[in-house]
């Protein structure tokens, strides 16, 4: 009795995914003595190699069930987060008091400033050396300062 060993680059049998006939292949990689790979060579797909065989599934099916989903309260889009923010800023927004946002000007931090897009927007943070936060009612925007 022969025992052919395989190795990469021999002729295989297999299925091909491509021509949906089993037909000849060249193995292309194998793991151990498993083939894992093989090139139709009639189409030339490269595929993984299906053997005629039927093997038993690895249990890699089960790390495919779903978790538990979880109710998470703490999933809040963070949209929201900066509206509420803004609304809680709101009241103490003067709006005579607003600065009209110029990219050439450094804005300090907590400074109200009324944007022609945004709005009344507060800013959260200065982000050297041009940048700065601005929470608005749509949310934080980062905008150009000087
Ligand atoms: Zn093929």
């Amino acid at each position: 009795m022969r025992i052919k060993k395989l190795s990469a680059g021999d002729f295989i049998e297999a299925r091909c995914t491509r021509c949906h006939e089993v037909l000849n292949h060249t193995i292309v990689a194998m793991v151990g003595e498993q083939v894992v790979r093989v090139e139709c060579n009639t189409c030339r797909g490269i595929h993984n190699y299906h053997g005629a065989k039927k093997t038993k599934e690895p249990s890699s099916s089960t790390s495919t069930r779903k978790a538990p989903a979880e109710p998470r309260k703490s999933r809040k889009d963070p949209g929201a987060v900066d509206r509420e923010e803004w609304e809680a800023l709101r009241p103490a927004m003067n709006v005579d008091k607003a600065v009209p946002y110029v990219m050439s000007v450094k804005y300090p931090v907590r400074t109200l400033v009324s944007h022609p897009v945004f709005g009344l927007g507060v800013v959260k943070l200065v982000i050297p050396p041009n940048k700065m936060e601005v929470l608005f009612q749509d949310g934080k925007k980062l905008l150009r300062c000087a």
